[in-house]
């Protein structure tokens, strides 16, 4: 489970479908020989195929494993190319993704779903990452709010009575795109989310609200620079050594 004493924000780095075994050993490498980043509050989800890989270079290291997507299933059985969240506590598996946009749009993830996959991450001690955020046009026409709100009522329920949750900020039009929300959007998002969850969950619950959307070197710092940002979700940019690197060090303060 996902677990910061330092009072760090979290750097999570989403490989998405990218890698290669020579490749991931080499960004691993790069990464782990820097304390910054070696540390507990980053993690890297990685593509399914690679988490062997991963719980072996990671053995004994501090930056914690993360998956990308896990099965609504529980239990073994007949279901064809599923991963579940005992498989991936059995990897060392700290956190998953659930509900990240990709996964909502190609593989049409219902909040039944959403909500089955956090039940069984959180059974399996592995820290559920909901993702949340709104597209293009919901943000044009200004419903961006009710569109968030939605999905987080689509999973309230599996998220009632939990310790601490982690959620996850990705407006569709600001992933893998170059455009970043700008931080008055970023701040009016989050304050929303954590009002929320609050009504939802109660003040006893412990609320991490990540930011994600084409976080880079260059605007890492501004967007965990600010409180209602619990720290970064990041997708191309932790693929290169450097640029994740530079994301790291503006988490660490
Ligand atoms: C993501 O994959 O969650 C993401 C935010 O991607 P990117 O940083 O590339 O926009």
């Amino acid at each position: 489970m996902l677990n910061v004493a330092t009072g760090a924000k979290w750097v999570l780095g989403n490989w998405k479908m990218n890698g290669r075994l020579a490749s991931n050993q080499r960004l691993l490498e790069a990464l782990l020989a820097d304390p910054q980043v070696n540390a507990g509050h980053v993690g890297l989800a990685v593509p399914s195929a690679y988490l062997g890989q991963m719980t072996h270079l990671l053995a004994g290291q501090a930056l914690r494993l993360g998956a990308q997507c896990v099965s609504h299933f529980a239990d073994d059985g007949a279901y064809t190319g599923e991963v579940s969240a005992a498989m991936l506590a059995d990897l060392g598996v700290a956190f998953t993704l659930v509900g990240h946009s990709e996964r909502r749009q190609y593989f049409a993830e219902s909040d039944d779903s959403l909500s089955a996959q956090i039940r069984h991450a959180y059974a399996q001690g592995i820290m559920p990452v909901v993702c949340v955020g709104e597209g293009l046009s919901a943000r044009e026409t200004g419903v961006q709010d009710a569109v968030v709100a939605g999905q987080i009522a689509g999973v309230a329920a599996a998220l009632a009575g939990r310790d601490r949750v982690m959620l996850a900020y990705e407006p569709v039009w600001a992933i893998g795109t170059g455009l970043t929300a700008s931080l008055g959007q970023i701040v009016a998002m989050h304050e929303k989310i954590r009002a929320c969850l609050l009504e939802k969950l109660g003040s006893s619950c412990t609320i991490s609200i990540l930011y994600g959307g084409s976080v880079k070197a260059d605007n890492a710092s501004d967007i965990l620079s600010l409180s209602e940002v619990d720290g970064v979700l990041v997708g191309g940019a932790s693929l290169d050594a450097g640029q994740f690197k530079n994301v790291c060090y503006g988490a660490a303060k």
